[in-house]
């Protein structure tokens, strides 16, 4: 297993403290990776910055060119990432190769050709005797700090669009969840050129914390907690980084009278639940009209029910564990203080599943009302609550009474209504009679304290970019 770190091109062991790397499903220690020192943390900003002019004068073509290589290899390899990935998150096999893996490698084709394509306002003489055009021009040494739910597709989000721009990078992936990124290393080392991706290992405080505050490091990209986003947000102050921050999320799904319930079904058992529900746009808040409400409710945790619990390789397995003890403990005592309050009903699941691993349960809490923690707070775990609605409008001035805006979904079979009430939203993204499906060529993002910045797309591919004006006067 490559448990190395990649500095100025060379796969080097880490100076700092040793972290065990657990597999979730068995919570037995599957790798020890040795954090990186403020030593080479800095080493890695140096060789990044030392990388910066060279990679940024390499044409849109021969960086594309490099994307499309990584693309095939990690195509290639994808049975060795999507294994290594599932044994360390527990994650079904199954979704890390074939719905996670397909869509890593197409965030690198898709900035392979976006960074060919860019457009921008005309060149033209807008002073008499001067013409004027913009530029779009990297920023500098970007520094990346990942998650643990989706290790390796945050780094290609953070990775892709930061080096197709023409940036060098120090990417910090989770002290949970290191092990594919590392994997990814090795195949920088040989893939790119020495510095521009540089991979450092550790804890957010002192290897985030110092990525952070490097004065050398020009933009900072956090995907994380709301907690860690204002920490970062202070930090990247002392020199005014730009900062590119995806947070939480608590998506409302509204679910109107005249929905397809048995769509409905379908959609949030999948979609509240895949990844053990440790997603920022898990459809985890339901409002549901008040004449569907009973029936809703009875199906879905019927359905619930029946979904797999279990370990990465077992047959027909849909849902794992919960990524650490920690997590489970956390999910466990919303759950908990959920089922205290006399209004609410925890109709399936509600508890950890004996044995090993950091497993619970699927759950539905229904009754919750607008103001119950179960519904304004984001959980990160398998758990979905059930609102009753009987007026529209109170339905969408709850879907928006949140901190976070990241995702939404509306259900209804008027497409008219769906797409006023998705107008009215104030989440990155809506879904209409869907949840949970992106696309490379659309941003993710958020709005309040799900952060800004966007991941995907174009769009990423401008925040990772400054455009610049030149003037030649005639
Ligand atoms: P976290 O904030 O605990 O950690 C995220 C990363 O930040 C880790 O690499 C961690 O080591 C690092 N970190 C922690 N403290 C730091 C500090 N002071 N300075 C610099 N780095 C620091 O989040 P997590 O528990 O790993 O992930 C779960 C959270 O991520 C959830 O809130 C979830 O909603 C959010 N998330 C958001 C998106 C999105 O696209 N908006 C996607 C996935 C996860």
């Amino acid at each position: 297993m490559q448990t190395q770190m990649l500095i100025g091109g060379r796969l080097v062991a880490g100076e700092g403290p040793v972290e065990q790397v657990l597999d979730a499903a068995s919570g037995a220690a599957i790798a020890a990776v040795a954090s990186a020192s403020t030593a080479q943390v800095n080493a890695a900003v140096a060789a990044a910055e030392q990388a910066f002019e060279g990679w940024a004068q390499t044409s849109p073509k021969d960086r594309a060119a490099l994307l499309l290589k990584i693309a095939d290899r990690l195509e290639a390899e994808a049975q060795a990432y999507a294994a290594l990935e599932s044994h360390n998150t527990g994650k079904p096999l199954n979704a890390a190769l074939n719905d996670e893996m397909p869509a890593i490698a197409d965030v690198f084709r898709f900035f392979a050709g976006a960074a060919r394509t860019q457009h921008g306002p005309l060149a033209g003489e807008y002073l008499p005797g001067h013409t004027s055009f913009v530029r779009r021009d990297p920023i500098g040494v970007v520094a990346s700090i990942a998650p643990w739910n989706y290790p390796l597709m945050m780094a290609a989000w953070k990775i892709a669009p930061a080096i197709a721009a023409g940036n060098t990078m120090v990417l910090k992936p989770s002290e949970q969840t290191p092990l594919t990124a590392l994997m990814l290393a090795g195949l920088f080392a040989e893939l790119l050129p020495a510095g521009v991706v540089n991979v450092v290992c550790g804890l957010g405080d002192p290897v985030g914390t110092t990525m952070v505050a490097h004065p050398r490091v020009r933009m900072v990209s956090l995907t994380g907690s709301v907690a860690t986003g204002q920490k970062v947000l202070a930090a990247a102050a002392g020199n005014l980084k730009r900062t590119h921050l995806e947070l939480g999320g608590k998506a409302p799904v509204i679910v109107f009278d005249d929905a397809d319930i048995a769509e409905v079904i379908s959609g949030i058992r999948g979609f509240g639940f895949y990844n053990a529900g440790q997603d920022c746009t898990a459809a985890c808040r339901m409002y549901v009209g008040e004449r569907v409400y009973d029936r809703l409710v009875a199906d879905l945790t019927q359905a619930v029910r029946t979904i797999k619990v279990g370990r990465q390789q077992e047959p027909g397995v849909e849902m794992g564990p919960l990524v650490s003890h920690a997590q489970r403990e956390r999910v466990a005592a919303f759950v908990t203080r959920a089922a205290a309050e006399p209004h609410m009903q925890i109709t399936t699941g509600g508890k950890a599943r004996a044995g090993a691993g950091f497993f619970y349960e699927p759950t539905i809490v229904a009754g919750a009302l607008q103001t119950d923690e179960i519904v304004q707070r984001e959980v990160f775990g398998p758990v979905v609550s059930i609102t009753r609605f009987t007026e529209a409008d109170d339905a969408v001035r709850w879907a928006n009474d949140s901190e976070y805006g990241l995702a939404s979904s509306v259900w209804t079979g008027d497409i008219a209504r769906g797409m006023q009430v998705a107008a009215r939203l104030q989440y990155g993204c809506t879904w209409i009679n869907t949840h949970f499906a992106g696309v490379s060529e659309m941003p993710h993002g958020g709005f309040k304290r799900s952060g800004y910045g966007k991941d995907l797309s174009v769009y990423a591919l401008e925040d990772y970019s400054v455009p610049r004006h030149v003037m030649v006067r005639l």
